[in-house]
């Protein structure tokens, strides 16, 4: 029986940089694989970042979060460039993204770090150890330390300059992330692995607890805890051993760029940030990548698995994301490769024509 038609609607946020390049082919794959299986997107393109602050003044204008907020999922390209470097802290491009994260209430980031064996050569370790690396970092990304009070500058009993930050975390902070974890956890290999600071940071022993207390409810994942500084160390050492990692604000921070560094290829990592209600944001973790703006050499595949991400955490499309990873992984396969992946014995293609190939690859795909 043919599936019933679902209907979506999909923000586009452009931005900057080489984001309107890596999103207009992430645009198209979507339609395709949308057309094959009997889904409908409707498209909304609206300024974000520094191509906002030209035109309205703003980083992230009342239209865009309106526009964000109304839609059912949000896919991002990037923000910022040299252009804006010299801004003002409040009218800085970036700014934008920090509030329309803030104003899509995402608390879980979700960035994955897997070494593709078309690409192994690609990462920072040896082949032996890279092979077979695929790894999910959920982080915490509303609360904790960079977001907690008291803060600020002062001075202590000595007179002297101090800066001090806080950390903090409620149970109920702890339990929406560690369900989300649980949850992909779940969806993929069956391990999550907590990491904390548990032996030094009380916010680290509630959170330890917390999660603890969820694991009777997910008895299918094999829950495991580890403390930070080992975590750091084990993803360099024996990064296979990790399958699903939930982290806090600022160790999510740190060990999502060491782990997304262990594949060594920026222009392929997707990310997802989600919430309890209301969309998500779905965006390559590169930058704007000025250098190579507008010379159609981005390479698209990291918001084309992004586009894949909102499919599957945003809207709950399985099948069509794992057509449009199948067709990425088809697409290297027939040895096309954008600059930054490029090695002996590929085909170098452009942002175009890697997004007319994954399209071909889409269209072949079952
Ligand atoms: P930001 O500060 O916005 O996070 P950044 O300056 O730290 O960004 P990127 O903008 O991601 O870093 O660029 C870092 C380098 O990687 C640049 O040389 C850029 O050209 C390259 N790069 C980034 N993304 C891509 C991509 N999609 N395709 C090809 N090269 C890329
Ligand atoms: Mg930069």
């Amino acid at each position: 029986a043919a599936s019933p038609r679902r209907s979506y609607s999909i923000t586009l946020l452009p931005g900057d940089g080489i984001g309107p390049e890596v999103v207009s082919v992430a645009k198209d794959v979507l339609s395709l694989v949308g057309s094959l299986q009997g889904i409908e997107f409707r498209f909304r393109e609206v300024p974000v970042g520094g191509a906002a602050l030209d035109s309205t003044g703003v980083p992230l204008p009342d239209e865009t979060l309106a526009a964000a907020k109304e839609s059912d999922a949000v896919l991002l390209g990037a923000i910022g460039g040299y252009k804006w470097d010299a801004n003002e802290k409040h009218l800085k491009p970036e700014t934008g993204l920090l509030q329309l994260r803030a104003g899509l209430g995402v608390f879980a980031n979700l960035r994955p770090a897997t070494v593709l064996p078309q690409l192994v050569d690609s990462s920072t370790l040896k082949k032996e150890v890279a092979e077979g690396v695929d790894i999910m970092v959920v982080r915490e990304l509303t609360g904790g330390i960079y977001f907690g009070k008291p803060r600020g500058f002062g001075s202590n009993d000595r007179g002297e300059d101090i800066g001090f930050n806080t950390e903090v975390y409620s149970a109920s902070e702890i339990d929406r992330i560690a369900r989300v974890a649980f949850e992909v956890a779940r969806k993929r290999h069956g391990k999550l692995c907590s990491v904390d600071k548990a032996n030094v940071l009380e916010a680290s022993m509630l959170w330890r607890k917390r999660v603890n207390g969820l694991a009777s409810e997910f008895p299918d994942v094999e829950l495991s805890h580890m403390y930070v500084d080992n975590a750091a160390m084990q993803l360099i050492r024996n990064p296979k051993q990790f399958d699903t990692i939930v982290t806090n604000n600022i160790f999510g921070d740190i060990l999502s760029d060491e782990a997304s560094m262990l594949t060594g290829s920026i222009g392929m990592l997707p990310s997802a940030s989600i919430g309890d209600l209301g969309p998500g944001l779905f965006e390559p973790i590169h930058g704007s990548a000025p250098d190579i703006a507008g010379q159609d050499k981005a390479n698209p595949l990291a918001t084309v698995l992004s586009a894949a991400m909102l499919l599957r955490y945003g809207l709950g499309e399985e099948e069509a994301a794992k057509r449009i990873e199948a067709a990425v992984i088809n697409t290297l396969n027939r040895g096309f490769r954008t600059g930054d992946i490029f090695s002996g014995g590929t085909t170098l293609v452009g942002c175009k024509q890697m997004g007319e190939e994954v399209l071909r690859s889409v269209e072949a795909g079952k």
